[in-house]
Order: structure tokens, then C-alpha cells, then sequence
């Protein structure tokens, strides 16, 4: 089904500070090519050496940036993100010991190294090691040319400074052509969880998302919104409760297009 108006929740909530800033210039960012089976072949001088160090090898043989919210899906074999896990847990056990933390006798944290290490690699930083999800796309059959919102999509990151979560809502506004390919309500979601399953920065989580959905929509305009709880401004640092983080980025006929702009951000302010 195509994505349409959705009915808006009211949110009654607690008045915080916010922070607000813009950024309409889209972040370069180098997109990782396939690699060639032969590329992915593993070597006899692999033996012995970290996982991380041989997949660390291919993205450099590409010259593919491999920073803390890229992807990187395209240099991992099937069956290697397994032992990625177990590099990890035996990494984060280092850093147990490191703590002067029992690990032996005490039982609640004899198996947290296993624990956080599956917890990064198959929850919430999967978004790095999987690929894109698949997004089935719809041709515009009735022409549709209308703001369409989706949002907001519940968000849950962590923030690439300290690794501890971010959590938050995303809106999205569309403004399609008549040639536009239209993707279903749900891809919306899964490609934003996609992109924020990785250690991020609000203001760039956000560019990302917008660049993707010009690309696969080719829409006339698109507006990204996020509004986020940084738990780095909370359990540590600061100790500010009420800090709250709203990033837009508008693009096309939201940044040209007043009108349209101030629509859609009134439409947001009604949730
Ligand atoms: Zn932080």
C-alpha cells in the first residue's frame, strides 16, 4: 500500500529545552561497492588474525570509509558476524577485567561480555553489519502530488561520543512527483531503524536518512525531524533530564517552498 496521510497522536509532554538546528547541506559520503568474491576469499596469512582486522582490509582495499555510522555490510561473508560477536565478547571481557570486576565469582556479570558484544553486533549497531532492507517501491498510479507525513517513527540509537542510547521520534514529509516511485508505509520504518541501529550523531543520522529517501523516492521535496533524548546529557555529563536534541533537514521544495515548510512543521507541532 502507498504511504498516505496518517492520523496524528496528540503527544502531551513535558516542555524541554531544546536545542534546534539545521542542516540542509547533505554530508558527503563515500557508498560501499559490492566486493568481489575473490575479494572476500580469505588468504593463508588470514590465520590467526582478528576478524576485524581481515573484513578492516577489504574496506581499506576499496577505499571505503568506514566510520561509526557507515555500513559496512558489503565486507562481511555469511557466517562471519558470529565471530565478529565472539571477537567482541572476548574484547569486552578485556575491558571487564580492566574494570577490576570479578567476572569469575561474580555471577552477574560472569556472561556480560557475551551479552553486550551480541547485544552491539545483532541488536542495536546491526544496523552497520546488515544490508538495506528491501524496499518495495510502487509506481505513482494516481498520480499523487501531495505532502504525505509519516511519523513519527520511534527511534533508538546511541550516540557515536559515548555509546550510550538515544531515544526519539522521527517525521518524515514526501512530496512526491507524478513519477515518483512510492514505497510502502512500514520501509519508511524499517529504513530509518536501519540507519539509526548504529552508533550516530543526530545531525548526521538525519542527512543520511534524507539523502536515501531522494534517492530511492526521487521526490520533489523531503523533510527529515527528529526530537531525541540524549542519555548522554542525562546519565552522565550534565544530568540534564529535559535536554532534547531537534534536528530537521529539508530538502527540494521544503527548503524552497515556505509555505509547504511551514504546513508540514504545523502538522508535526499538532502531534
Ligand atoms: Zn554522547
Amino acid at each position: 500500500m502507498p504511504a498516505k496521510k496518517i492520523p496524528t497522536k496528540v503527544a502531551a509532554k513535558k516542555t524541554p529545552a531544546k536545542k534546534v538546528t539545521s542542516s540542509p547541506t547533505p554530508v558527503k559520503r563515500v557508498v560501499a561497492k559490492k566486493a568481489s568474491p575473490q575479494q572476500l576469499t580469505n588468504t593463508e596469512s588470514d590465520v590467526g588474525t582478528p576478524l576485524s582486522v581481515i573484513i578492516r582490509r577489504r574496506i581499506e582495499a576499496q577505499k571505503t570509509r568506514f566510520h561509526a555510522n557507515d555500513n559496512i555490510s558489503a565486507f562481511i561473508k555469511p557466517g562471519e558476524l558470529e565471530k565478529l560477536v565472539d571477537e567482541v565478547a572476548e574484547k569486552m571481557q578485556a575491558v571487564l577485567e580492566s574494570l577490576v570486576i570479578d567476572t569469575q565469582s561474580d555471577h552477574n556479570t560472569r556472561n556480560t561480555s557475551q551479552r553486550v558484544a551480541k547485544m552491539y553486533v545483532q541488536e542495536v549497531f546491526n544496523g552497520r553489519y546488515v544490508e538495506q532492507p528491501t524496499l518495495t517501491k510502487f509506481p505513482n498510479v494516481s498520480k499523487l502530488n501531495e505532502l504525505m507525513i509519516i511519523g513519527p517513527i520511534t527511534v533508538r540509537s546511541a550516540c557515536s561520543h559515548h555509546f550510550c542510547p538515544i531515544m526519539g521520534r522521527i517525521w518524515i514529509g514526501v512530496l512526491p512527483s507524478k513519477a515518483s516511485a512510492l514505497i510502502g508505509l512500514s520501509k519508511y520504518s524499517r529504513l530509518t531503524q536501519w540507519v539509526m541501529c548504529r552508533p550516530q550523531i543526530q545531525e548526521e543520522a538525519v542527512v543520511e536518512l534524507a539523502d536515501m529517501l531522494e534517492k530511492k523516492i526521487k521526490p520533489i521535496g523531503v523533510a527529515v525531524v527528529m526530537d531525541a533524548d540524549h542519555f548522554c546529557m542525562q546519565w552522565r555529563g550534565v544530568k540534564d533530564r529535559d535536554s532534547k536534541m531537534v534536528n530537521s533537514v529539508m530538502r527540494g521544495a521544503f527548503l524552497k517552498d515556505p509555505n509547504l515548510r511551514r504546513e508540514f512543521l504545523s502538522l508535526l507541532e499538532k502531534r
